[in-house]
This record gives C-alpha cells, structure tokens and sequence, in this order.
C-alpha cells in the first residue's frame, strides 16, 4: 500500500546521523553568504619539474577560512557541496581567483606560471559550462592556455562519452587538461583510448606502499609512465612525499612531481615569493596567518 511505501522509504536515525544533519544544515545555512564574503580561498601546490628542478606550474585547491572554524580543508565540504549542487558556484569563484591571478601576474610584468583548477562532475550536467568559464576568463584577458582543468578519474566510468565531449570543448577554447586521480579508482587503461588529455595526475597509490619501487609494483608505474610518453602526454605524481619517490619517478621518466616533499599547498603570496622573488609589487608578501595541517 501507499501507507507501507512511506514506513519502508523511512530509516532511522541514529544520535551521530542527526549530529551531522544538523553540521550538514548549518553549513548549507552559511556557504552562499561565506562565498560572497570571500571566505573560500585558494592555496597553490607547486608542481615540479624533475628534469630542471623549476617550479612550472601550481594546482589552485580550495579552503573555507571561517572565522570561526580557521582554514576548512575542502574534503569537509566538497562531498555536501557536490550532493546540493553548490559546487558548481563554488568551482566558478575558484576559476575566477585563477584568473584573477594570472591578470594580476601578467600586469606585474612577470612570467606567468601555468595555474589548474579542479572540476566537479556537477558542472557536466550543464550543456553550456564551457561558456560560462570562458566569460570569466575573457572579462580577465588571460590566455587560456595558461589553464589547465583537472578532470577526476571517476568521471571516466560515470559518462565516458559527455567527458570526451567536454575535453574537446575545452581543447576548442585553449585550455589544457588534465586525469586526475589516476590509478585510484577502477577505470581501466583502456579508457585512456578516448580520453584526450595532456596530462596524466598519477594518484599516490602508485608508490605509497614501503616496497613500491621493488617488483610488480614498480614495473607498472614504469609501464603506466611509458604510456603516458606514447600518448603523447606528460605525467604529474601526485603526493610524492619523500626523496625515494621523487628519484625512482624520476629514473621511471615522470615529468613533474607535486607533494609535501617539495611544498604543501601554500597561500599565493607564499607561491608568488617562492617562484618570483620578492612577490609582486602591492602584495605585502606576507602568509595569511592560516598554517596548514
Ligand atoms: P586533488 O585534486 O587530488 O588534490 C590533491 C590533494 O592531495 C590535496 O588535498 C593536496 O593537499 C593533497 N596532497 C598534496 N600533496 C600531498 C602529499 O604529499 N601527501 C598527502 N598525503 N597529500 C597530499 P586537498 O587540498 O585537501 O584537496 C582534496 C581534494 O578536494 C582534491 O583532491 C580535489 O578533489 C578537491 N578539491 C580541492 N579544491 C577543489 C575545488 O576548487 N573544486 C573542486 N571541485 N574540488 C576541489
Ligand atoms: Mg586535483
Ligand atoms: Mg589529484
Ligand atoms: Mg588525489
């Protein structure tokens, strides 16, 4: 009956549930007056090149500095903002901080360091997210090739063909992309066919083991490199934390490496000092004051 239809569509909620409902309604409550505050900023990890030690790039990642809470790590509000649809504003106020960069950079005189961007699924659903991007990018005057669009793996077995779509239009507009998380979920080699990127993020599963650079392991990150080569894309390994890692990526023909052993993600005047100096003129040059965990 209609009545046993809504009992069994009901579940029980236990003490821990309703805690996190409750955390859950709070900050569904807050996000769009924190985004129109500023409250979601951006830190850049360097990605660095092995072969000339140079810094050549930055991955942009998002944290919520609350006033009240300090610096939020995205893990604690990507998953809720991906199920309520607000990842999308989110990812575009992220976009429009790159591009701001980039405009603030190129106007300081200095030699603009290619900057990524991560985006969420939700932004698939939308046949014309490619022009909302690109009104951004345009209002800022900044090259799109100075972008790059990190893609998740998992978006791979999700839609296959709207992602190959979605690739081509953004090579259309210029910008670079990027599979990350590679390796971390279930897609198989195979897909690598179809999808059409520049550069391949190998997700630190591949060599966080103690004996990765021994055996079956080893050969696979040295055949997964290969490939890469053979595609015709670069390779970026992601979480590299020790000098072990960096060497054997290194010997395997890995061509960037981004992790804590180089930097952890750090604020843009951070950045800016790390890889021009002194910063740009107008910047104080100083760290917000947030320390990352
Ligand atoms: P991701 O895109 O794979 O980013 C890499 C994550 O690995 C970052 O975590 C980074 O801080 C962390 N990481 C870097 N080096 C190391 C290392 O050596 N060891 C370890 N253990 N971790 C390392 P973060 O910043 O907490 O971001 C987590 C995830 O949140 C990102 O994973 C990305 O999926 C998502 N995310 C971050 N910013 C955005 C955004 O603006 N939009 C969207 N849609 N997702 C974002
Ligand atoms: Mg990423
Ligand atoms: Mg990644
Ligand atoms: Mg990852």
């Amino acid at each position: 009956s209609a009545a046993g239809g809504r009992l069994c569509a009901c579940r029980f909620y236990s003490d821990e549930d309703r805690l996190r409902l409750a955390e859950e309604k709070e900050l569904e409550n807050r996000m769009r007056v924190a985004l129109d505050a500023g409250e979601f900023v951006i830190y850049l990890q360097p990605k660095l090149e092995l072969r000339t030690n140079a810094v050549v790039g930055a991955e942009a990642l998002v944290r919520w500095a609350d006033p009240v809470r300090g610096l939020v790590p995205p893990n604690d509000f990507i998953p809720l903002f991906e199920r309520n649809g607000f990842v999308v504003d989110l990812d575009l106020n992220v976009f429009e901080q790159v591009c701001a960069l980039l405009r603030a950079w190129a106007d300081a005189g200095l030699q603009p360091v290619p900057l990524s961007v991560n985006l969420s699924r939700a932004h698939l659903a939308d046949p014309s997210f490619v022009e909302r991007y690109e009104e951004i990018r345009r209002r800022y005057e900044v090259p799109a090739p100075l972008i790059e669009i990190e893609l998740t793996e998992t978006l791979v077995f999700e839609d296959p063909e709207r992602l190959a779509r979605v690739i081509d239009e953004l090579h259309a507009a210029g910008y670079r992309c990027s599979l990350d998380d590679f390796g971390s979920g279930y897609s198989s080699l195979n897909v690598l066919k179809d999808i059409d990127v520049d550069t391949l993020k190998l997700d630190g599963v591949f060599f966080d083991a103690p004996d990765f650079s021994q055996g079956r392991g080893a050969d696979i990150i040295d055949i997964v490199i290969e490939l890469s080569r053979r595609l015709g894309m670069r390779t970026v390994a992601e979480g590299v934390e020790t000098e072990e890692q960096a060497a054997f990526l290194k010997r395997a023909g890995c061509d960037m490496i981004q992790g804590y052993l180089f930097s952890r993600p750090i604020p843009p005047a951070a950045f800016e000092r790390l890889v021009f100096g002194q910063g740009r003129q107008g910047g104080d040059g100083r760290a917000t004051g947030f320390g990352e965990r």
